[in-house]
């Protein structure tokens, strides 16, 4: 599976902002990525938006840095303006993985 550095971009672009949104609990959709990499997508929005925020009483919070509480659309908003590059580094390494794994199979 070769994937250009462009392609490479978008899809951990794609990848962060669905597992932002997840966490939220907002809806997201993978339906534009490439069908290679669905399935791992799926997978690392799991793992990653469980990273991402802790629900404890219905009060949501920021797991990464602790603050809260939020909504689900100011969970969103804030991730994504204090925390984006630090999602897009959590996505590349499971790509990474995961695309390492699927190589040396
Ligand atoms: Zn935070």
């Amino acid at each position: 599976m070769g994937y250009a550095r462009l392609d490479l971009i978008y899809i951990v672009s794609k990848i962060a902002e669905a597992a932002i949104r997840s966490a939220a609990g907002l809806s997201y959709s993978l339906d534009d990525m490439p069908q290679s990499v669905k399935e791992a997508a799926a997978a690392i929005v799991a793992t990653v938006s469980e990273q991402i925020a802790v629900e404890d009483d219905r009060i949501l919070r920021c797991r990464i840095c602790g603050k809260g509480p939020f909504t689900r659309k100011g969970l969103y908003l804030h991730v994504r303006r204090v925390h984006l590059d630090t999602i897009y580094d959590m996505v590349r390494r499971e790509l990474e993985t995961y695309l390492w794994r699927t190589k040396n199979i």
